[in-house]
């Protein structure tokens, strides 16, 4: 509150705590009032502050609120000015005018909160359990996380300012650029997707360690501009665990167990892919002559053991091109691209010559195991249109050679 004596001094004849900060002066400090604005405001205020109050006084109506710079410009206040008249008993009325003052410096600071956005940014980069790399228009690291860290082996003062094809692996380093360029060129920040942009959607990135060991890679990249200035971030996830787990699975759902063969959907693919693309190709289908026997005489064990023998020699029986499977049971299957009748037969029958000689070591007793098998082969024809087609032609080859007495090769 601000009084004007009759000599035109401005008096303050009350002052809240923040106000006598203003000036610098501490909030708990014990302030006599009323005292001369002048003694409390003369070296802090700006001219326009008296000039102000006194228009204020001279016209008894509210100033316009203002901006006044204190202290040089290093606080910034918004005032507003309201003139009070109280009724003294007397009848004169005291003018006096309310100063209230609003920190405008404070309210930018809130505003533009950047400390707290810095340190947020900053906290969650470090703490991400994913790594997180940016670099800059020359393709230089800009930005390098703890976790970015681990996974290719360097500390961030290593590798920022170095170029990015450092974490990639050799080969795929001249082509980066021009697999930036077109990310960039595709780039919609504005588009809200499901899944994080990749730069690649074959999702087969790989980096590279500091040991230089490769590593499988899922990364999700942003581009930001940033002034004049274009930054790519990325976040990279090692994704080895599961390329492994994959690959796994790959494996057993086309995998034999016993024999480590292509079992009987892998060799349907095969086939499968032979029809649309091979005009001349065979396949046969084998099946070991009185296999029962085998496991009555022997034990399952020992059964086991000849169709893993079995296996191994059937791998081996072309130099060609060819794919020998599992069917399931004792029974197993060959698919020869190329091979015209003449030559499967021929191929095949070189099988069962090898397996009427093979003998297979008996685990527990000294003898050892002999097996014949019987082969049905077939030739794709102009009516082969499904393998269902195919598979019992050769069935029945198999079938004739079981019925005109074992160990012998019947095409069909
Ligand atoms: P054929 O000459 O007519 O083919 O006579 P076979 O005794 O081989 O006749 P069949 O096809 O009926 O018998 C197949 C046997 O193979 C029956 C089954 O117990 C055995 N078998 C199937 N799968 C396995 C396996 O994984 N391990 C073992 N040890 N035996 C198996
Ligand atoms: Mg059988
Ligand atoms: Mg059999």
């Amino acid at each position: 509150m601000i009084a004007l004596d009759p000599r035109g001094d401005l008096i303050v004849t009350a002052c809240n705590s923040e106000f006598i900060q203003l000036p610098g002066g501490e909030a708990d400090e014990m302030q006599i009032f009323p005292v001369l604005f002048d003694a409390l405001f003369a070296d802090v205020a700006p001219p326009q502050f008296r000039e102000t109050l006194l228009a204020c006084f001279a016209t008894e109506s509210a100033q316009a609120e203002r901006t006044l710079d204190f202290r040089e410009g290093s606080i910034w206040w918004r005032l507003s000015l309201r003139p009070i008249s109280q009724k003294r008993s007397s009848g004169t009325s005291v003018h006096e005018i309310l100063v209230t003052g609003f920190d405008m410096a404070a309210q930018a600071r809130l505003a533009r909160e950047p400390d707290v956005d810095a340190s947020r940014y900053r906290a969650l980069v470090d703490l991400a359990y994913d790594a997180i790399v940016a670099m800059d228009e020359r393709h230089n690291i800009t930005l390098f996380n703890r976790a970015a860290g681990n996974l290719f082996g360097y500390a961030p003062a290593e590798v920022i300012g170095k170029p990015i094809v450092t974490l990639l692996p050799e080969k795929f380093r001249a082509g980066h650029p021009r697999r930036v360029r077109q990310f960039a060129n595709a780039y919609q920040p504005g588009l809200r997707q499901a899944t994080a942009p990749r730069m690649d959607e074959t999702n087969s990135v790989y980096g590279q360690h500091r040991d230089g060991s490769i590593i499988p890679v899922e990364i999700a990249v942003s581009k930001i501009t940033l002034n004049e200035s274009v930054e790519f971030m990325a976040v990279v996830r090692d994704i080895s665990d599961r390329a492994r787990l994959m690959e796994l699975l790959r494996k057993q759902a086309t995998t034999d167990a016993l024999t480590g063969l292509p079992n009987r959907r892998e060799f349907l693919d095969y086939v499968e892919k032979l029809l649309g693309t091979a005009d001349v190709f065979s396949v046969f289908i084998l099946d070991i002559d009185f296999f029962k026997d085998i496991n009555d005489q022997h034990g399952h064990d020992a059964g086991d053991n000849v169709l893993r023998a079995l296996a191994k020699v059937g791998t081996s029986m072309t130099d060609r091109p060819c794919l020998f499977g599992r069917w399931g049971g004792e029974e197993f299957v060959a698919a020869l691209p190329d091979a015209d009748g003449d030559l499967a037969h021929r191929i095949a029958d070189d099988l069962r010559q090898r397996y009427e000689r093979h003998e297979v070591a008996h685990v527990a007793h000294r003898k050892s195991i002999s097996f014949t098998v019987s082969i049905g082969v077939v030739t794709r024809d102009a009516d082969t249109i499904d393998i269902d087609t195919l598979m019992k032609r050769a069935d029945r080859a198999l079938y004739r050679a079981k019925q005109s007495g074992r160990n012998r090769v019947e095409a069909g």
